[in-house]
């Protein structure tokens, strides 16, 4: 006798979630369930399940092999078609990450339907070991201050490199980088900060200090966005470094007394954000709605941002998908707080 067939040999499947009234559930459920009737052939819906389980998609409890297709469920294929449509992948066997080729990738539609091209890529990946990308990245020190994500970290030391050689510095200690997973209550700031990801630096902010100033922060507004221009006073004040700007020529913000003054004397200056920016990897921010009228001094200071830059190459759709990749669980994020699927969902930032 053949083997059962199997849900990714059917021609047509169509599993999917509506509502709790409207779902496939299959004769798994329908054994613990005898009223209900089932609308997905055979066993199928409880298959895909323990394949997600194996993928990484669904956590191994009973709830999530039950052979009904419910809101869990749904949720793991809309990840799984999110993933499969990037060329990110972990080999479980070497538990590496591989990058795949652009014809490789899942061209399918992000919907939470499992049909038969998505159960067709779900074996694809069971037959090259493909994983969930877990902890694809590590988490590397900085040799200034503070961590950030393995190929985030590498191409900040690129910066710190160049900023040097131009006679500026982004020396520590940074106001922030990668975030220890934990809600915060500080006033202004995000729940979902790319700080909590490993791809943002807060520069070190006592350097726009008048005392000891090596940084000077000027508007740059773009629309509606405040966004800053910040200037960095080179180590040699003697022509070979920097660019000779002439006292007053340059206004610049400062944040303590929230004015804007005249540049004091003639300085060399470097411009630290082309600088930064010069690698397409790091960007700049616009400052928080109300960092100017906010009623709350502390609040409208933590909004400024001026500091904070983040690593922009291949940014996740949502909070978790990024969370993942530096080994953060599903459940681990969820008993930090970020307590539901609306909340993972979020967009990173
Ligand atoms: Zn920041």
């Amino acid at each position: 006798m053949a083997d059962p067939e199997k849900y990714y040999d059917h021609k047509a499947l169509n599993l999917y979630f509506k509502d709790t009234k409207d779902c496939s559930i299959d004769s798994v459920w329908v054994k613990s369930h005898p009223k209900s009737t089932a609308t997905a052939p055979l066993d199928y819906v409880h298959q895909v399940q323990l394949d997600l389980i194996a993928l990484g998609y669904l956590e191994d409890q009973a709830d999530n092999k039950d052979g009904y297709y419910g809101r869990a469920t749904d949720w793991a294929v809309k990840r799984f078609q999110r993933r499969a449509a990037t060329l990110i992948r972990k080999n479980n066997d070497t538990k590496k990450m591989e990058l795949i080729k652009d014809s490789d990738m899942y061209t399918g539609p992000e919907d939470g339907i499992l049909t038969t091209a998505c159960a067709k890529e779900i074996r694809k990946w069971i037959n090259r070991k493909w994983v969930a990308p877990l902890g694809v990245y590590t988490i590397e020190k900085l040799s200034t201050s503070g961590k950030l994500r393995s190929d985030a970290a590498t191409a900040w030391e690129e910066i710190i490199k160049l900023v040097n050689a131009a006679g500026g510095t982004l020396s520590g200690p940074y106001g922030d980088t990668l975030r220890p997973l934990g809600k915060t209550s500080k006033k202004g700031t995000s729940a979902y900060s790319f700080h909590y990801c490993g791809r943002a630096v807060d520069l070190q902010q006592a350097l726009a200090n008048p005392k000891g100033r090596r940084y000077y922060i000027q508007k740059d507004s773009s629309g509606s966005d405040m966004y800053w221009k910040l200037y960095c006073v080179t180590d040699k004040q003697d022509g070979t470094q920097g660019t000779l700007y002439k006292k007053s020529t340059l206004t610049y913000y400062d944040p303590g007394d929230e004015k804007e003054r005249k540049l004091p004397k003639d300085t060399y200056l470097i411009n630290l954000t082309d600088l930064i920016q010069s690698t397409s990897k790091f960007v700049r921010i616009h400052a928080q709605n109300k960092w100017d009228t906010d009623p709350d001094k502390q609040t409208r200071s933590n909004k400024l941002e001026w500091w904070h830059f983040q690593y922009n190459v291949d940014i996740q759709k949502t909070f978790f998908d990024e969370l993942e990749l530096i080994g953060i669980t599903k459940k681990q994020l969820m008993d930090a707080g970020w307590n539901t699927l609306t909340q993972l969902d979020h967009n990173p930032g």
